[in-house]
């Protein structure tokens, strides 16, 4: 078992990657289940935000955009994307936020949000295409938007482990905000479940597990976005509030349902 695992790592390893991953999926889905519900109206100022973008990347673009801090993907010599990284050198930032997972709400999260975090982005997106600011322009805020709705719906990109090393053969999982603090400044954090390993030889990254195999085995060979629409009518879509304060709140039932995932 143990080498058939390593030699379906190695052959993975080996395989060429089309530029398409299971994030990828996840993100795309998202994506083409929100066109479907746009009214005519936002559509069209969907469309002319989107004017001349290659679509298929519009809900991938900042990670792409990220792929290029690694020299890789679609986007290297871009001008841009060059340029958007340029302003925005903390834009990897955007993707997450590092909440404790006993944190009340995001609000409770002092000294764990930033300003580069995925709610003041989202926010940020938001305020640009409501015409009340102009940090991005209006193509670059939807882009980034349509992505970050997906990345706060996954659990692991809204909350950390922050562990007590007092005993380093027996780490201890904190939760409540007051205790992971010095924790944080310590970095004796898993950064969203990214340093956090389990299974049997610890290849696992619970990370990883949310972004590629849950969707894998749910979906397997079926199309994603056709399962979300027609899960929809059998579901409660609907996020209480303004929509400006919809990140938050959506941040907050991800570090709940990330807190459940760490049991165990
Ligand atoms: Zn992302």
């Amino acid at each position: 078992m143990k080498s058939f695992r390593r030699l379906l790592l190695t052959l993975l390893c080996a395989l060429p990657i089309p530029g398409y991953s299971w994030a990828d999926q996840g993100h795309t889905a998202m994506w083409e289940v929100a066109q479907s519900l746009l009214t005519p109206q936002a559509r069209q100022r969907v469309d002319a935000a989107l004017a001349g973008d290659k679509l298929d990347m519009t809900a991938v673009w900042l990670d792409r955009v990220r792929d290029v801090g690694k020299n890789e993907g679609p986007l290297v010599g871009d001008a841009e994307a060059a340029d958007f990284i340029k302003a925005f050198p903390l834009h990897f930032t955007w993707h997450y936020v590092n909440m404790p997972l006993d944190v009340k709400s995001y609000q409770d999260a002092t000294g764990f949000t930033t300003r580069d975090d995925i709610v003041q982005q989202i926010n940020l997106c938001i305020a640009v295409l409501e015409g009340k600011s102009t940090q991005l322009d209006a193509r670059t805020a939807l882009r980034v938007l349509v992505h970050l709705v997906g990345d706060i719906h996954q659990p692991m990109h809204c909350a950390s482990g922050f562990y007590d090393v007092t005993d380093p053969r027996h780490p201890v999982l904190r939760t409540d905000p007051e205790s992971c603090l010095p924790l944080k400044k310590e970095k004796l954090e898993d950064r969203g479940a990214n340093q956090l390993f389990f299974g049997p030889e610890k290849y696992d990254q619970m990370h990883a597990l949310w972004d590629f195999e849950l969707v894998k085995q749910l979906v397997g060979i079926r199309n994603l976005a056709k399962l979300l629409q027609d899960a929809l009518p059998k579901i409660d879509t609907t996020t209480p509030g303004d929509h400006h304060t919809w990140a938050e709140h959506w941040a907050g039932e991800s570090v709940a349902l990330a807190k459940a995932a760490y049991v165990g």
